[in-house]
């Protein structure tokens, strides 16, 4: 598939990432921002073909260029008295849910967020984690709770999330906080879709007036995708598995949002050429056969899959990067803004919490 050279430019050089710690090709961007949109980095498939490639929306930098800001932001704050506060609590011991979390812990140290980590065993209950989530929501030096999901079965999910305070509620997924979203009035909104967001505006992708596509309608981030691209002005369309003839309604789309949790189901064929498509699933696939597919014209990634038996994977079938403009990897897209704006949000509660003594401090608006 071939699309107009013209448009998105090609660099043969890299694959994501490589160009990190590099100035602008052009030497006139030295701000990171500028930099990243300058950078027109291809993820080209093996195939000997002449593709033209998607611009790659490099995930890692962006959260580096958030993170350069976050630290002016908790300096000011640490000026002014307040070190932001985020708690952790993780329930049990499930595998992935521990990486989750150890990466959030270490995502505050870097920044210097106090941090946090409460370790309940799996047979707590739900009394017992209302208790202790209610302790939180008093402790002066916590500004943000994070209840990592999903929590044991003898635990009520909902009842837990709806008892975070909804100053504190920094993964923005009490109701009343959904709520305030759906009014345009937000106040801490769920991290992922705003990650999105941070991803479409510092990479200049043009929202207001866009066709946007978000798949999924999960609560966590189709949803407030939908609602947060709206906000900005884009017509959207929110898709599920009882969509008609989901390709042709996607292919309208200048921007796809795949959040399905459907290891590469989004084939070019969904795809507008040119179009953005921003992939937020994560998948971790285990078939041979399956990765051979996937895989097919990327012999480097099926290389690795083969080495380690196991290999993640987003919903966005990697072929895309030949028919789209530009699109966010997976692993190495959406999931470092996700922790990014985990720590943007608590450091926005300590600033709203302490309004009085942090009203000189510096602010980025996110
Ligand atoms: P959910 O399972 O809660 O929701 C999936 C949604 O996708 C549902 O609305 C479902 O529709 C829809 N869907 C499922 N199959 C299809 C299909 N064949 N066609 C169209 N729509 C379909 O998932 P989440 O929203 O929690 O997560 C989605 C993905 O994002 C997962 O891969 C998850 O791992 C990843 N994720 C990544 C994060 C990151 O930081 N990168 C953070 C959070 C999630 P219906 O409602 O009709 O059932």
């Amino acid at each position: 598939m071939r699309h107009s050279e013209g448009r998105f430019g090609r660099t043969e050089e890299s694959l994501f990432g490589s160009n990190r710690g590099k100035e602008c090709p052009t030497g006139q961007h030295r701000d990171f921002s500028r930099v990243l949109s300058c950078f027109l980095v291809s993820a080209i498939p093996s195939s000997g073909a002449s593709f033209v490639t998607a611009r790659i929306l490099n995930g890692n930098l962006i959260r580096e260029e958030i993170y350069v800001e976050l630290r002016g932001e908790i300096g000011a704050l640490k000026a002014a008295g307040i070190t932001p506060g985020l708690a952790a609590v993780l329930v049990g011991d499930n595998a992935a849910s521990k990486v989750y979390v150890n990466s959030k812990v270490a995502a505050c140290e870097s920044l210097g967020i106090r941090s946090f980590f409460l370790t309940p065993s799996a047979t707590i209950t739900t009394q017992e984690l209302l208790m202790l989530v209610h302790d939180l929501n008093e402790r002066d030096d916590v500004d943000g709770i994070l209840v990592q999901l999903p929590l044991p079965p003898q635990v009520d999910a909902k009842q837990i999330l709806d008892a975070v305070d909804l100053s504190k509620d920094v993964d923005g997924f009490n109701p009343i906080n959904v709520g305030r979203l759906v009014a345009g009035r937000p106040n801490l909104v769920a991290c992922t879709p705003l990650g999105v967001m941070e991803i479409l505006r510092r990479s200049k992708i043009p929202i207001e007036g866009a066709e946007a596509a978000v798949i999924g309608r999960s609560d966590i981030v189709g949803k407030p995708m939908a609602l947060l691209l709206l906000h900005a002005n884009a017509t959207v369309t929110i898709c599920h598995s009882k969509t008609r003839d989901l390709p042709a309604t996607a292919r309208r789309a200048d921007i796809v949002v795949a959040a399905m949790g459907r290891p590469a189901m989004i084939t070019a064929d969904y795809i507008r050429p040119g179009a953005t498509v921003i992939d937020v699933g994560t998948n971790r696939i285990t078939d041979a056969s399956q990765a051979e597919r996937i895989f097919a014209k990327f012999p480097e990634r099926l290389a690795k899959f083969r080495e380690k038996g196991s290999a993640l994977v987003g919903d966005v079938h990697p072929d895309v990067v030949e028919i789209a403009g530009a699109l966010t990897p997976s692993p190495g897209g959406v999931g470092p803004l996700t922790i990014a704006m985990l720590m943007s949000n608590t450091v926005k509660a300590a600033r709203m919490r302490h309004s009085g003594r942090a009203a000189g401090a510096a602010t980025v608006r996110r």
